[in-house]
C-alpha cells in the first residue's frame, strides 16, 4: 500500500536542494500549528540554519501575516520564488499569489493537494537545512495527499487540552504509521496560563490528559507550551520572529539530531 502511495512522490525542483523536512500537524484548527511551525522556523534561523516554510493549510493560510509579509510572491524561468521575511527564513503560502489575501480559499481537496504539490515541484526553495510545512488541519485526504506528493521526514504533532486528545493523536499516529513517516513527538499548547504575580499555573480547559495519551501512544512529549499573551501579539502584529522563549529546546534538539 505505501510502495503505491510514494509513486505519487513528487519531484523536488532542481534549483532546491533540501535536507529535512519537518511537517507540523493537528487534529482541527485552532490549536497553535501555525504558531508553532512560526516558532520553530525561527527558532533555527536564529540557530543558523537555512530555513523554509511552506504554507501547506491552504484554505487557512496565516504564516505570511505572522511574520508580516507585505510582499507578493512572483513566478520567474525557474519556478516560483519564496518571499523572504526580516530574518531569512523563506516563505511560500497561497496569500503570497493571491491579489488580496482576505480572498477566502473555498477550493475543494484535489486542488488544495495540487497547490501543495506544487509548492514542492515549483517553488526555487534553494539550499536548505529546514523545511517547515505548516500542513492542512485533520488527518483527512488532504493531509494525506500532501504526504504522498511531499517525502516528509517526521512530523511533530499540536494538540491542546480541550481537544479529545486521545482521539486525534490516535488518528495521527495512524496517518503516520500508514505513510512510514516518524512521529517526533507531541507539543500540547495553550496547556496553562502562568499567573505574573504568584507564578502559579493555572489551567483553562480542565486537567490535561497529555502525559498518558502519550505514554499510551509511545509518543515524546516535546512541549507544554503555556497561554502567552506574548506571542499572541507578536502573531497579530507580524513580529513572530523577534519573540524568544525557551519552549521548543526539546523539540528543535529533537529535529536536529534527527539523521
Ligand atoms: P492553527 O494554525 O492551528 O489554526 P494558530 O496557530 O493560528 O492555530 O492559533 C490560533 C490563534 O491562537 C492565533 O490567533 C494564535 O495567535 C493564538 N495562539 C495560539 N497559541 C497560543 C498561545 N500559546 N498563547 C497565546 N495565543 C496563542
Ligand atoms: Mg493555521
Amino acid at each position: 500500500f505505501t510502495e503505491t502511495l510514494m509513486d505519487f512522490t513528487a519531484k523536488l525542483n532542481e534549483k532546491s536542494k533540501i535536507k529535512k523536512v519537518i511537517g507540523v500537524v493537528s487534529g482541527k484548527g485552532g490549536v497553535g500549528k501555525s504558531l508553532v511551525t512560526s516558532m520553530l522556523a525561527s527558532e533555527m534561523s536564529r540557530r543558523g540554519y537555512q530555513t523554509g516554510i511552506m504554507d501547506a493549510d491552504i484554505t487557512g493560510p496565516s504564516i505570511p501575516k505572522s511574520f508580516g509579509i507585505k510582499k507578493k510572491a512572483f513566478a520567474t524561468e525557474a519556478g516560483m520564488m519564496p518571499v523572504e521575511t526580516k530574518g531569512g527564513i523563506k516563505v511560500m503560502s497561497i496569500n503570497l499569489l493571491l491579489q488580496q489575501d482576505t480572498d477566502p480559499v473555498v477550493w475543494r481537496g484535489p486542488l488544495v493537494g495540487g497547490t501543495v504539490k506544487q509548492f514542492w515541484t515549483d517553488v526555487v526553495w534553494g539550499d536548505l537545512d529546514y523545511l517547515f510545512i505548516d500542513m492542512p488541519p485533520g488527518t483527512g485526504d488532504v493531509p494525506l495527499t500532501v504526504f504522498q506528493s511531499i517525502q516528509v521526514d517526521g512530523i511533530v504533532i499540536i494538540t491542546s487540552p480541550q481537544e479529545l486528545v486521545s482521539l486525534i493523536v490516535s488518528k495521527a499516529v495512524k496517518m503516520a504509521r500508514t505513510m512510514n513517516i516518524p512521529i517526533l513527538g507531541v507539543i500540547e499548547n495553550m496547556a496553562y496560563y502562568q499567573c505574573h504575580e504568584c507564578g502559579t499555573r493555572h489551567t483553562i480547559f480542565g486537567e490535561s490528559h497529555i502525559d498518558t495519551v502519550a505514554k499510551e501512544y509511545g509518543l515524546e512529549l516535546l512541549a507544554r507550551i503555556p497561554i502567552n499573551t506574548e506571542i499572541a501579539e507578536g502573531c497579530d502584529s507580524g513580529n513572530i520572529e523577534t519573540i524568544e522563549t525557551d519552549y521548543f529546546h526539546r523539540t528543535i534538539s529533537k529535529i536536529e539530531n534527527r539523521k
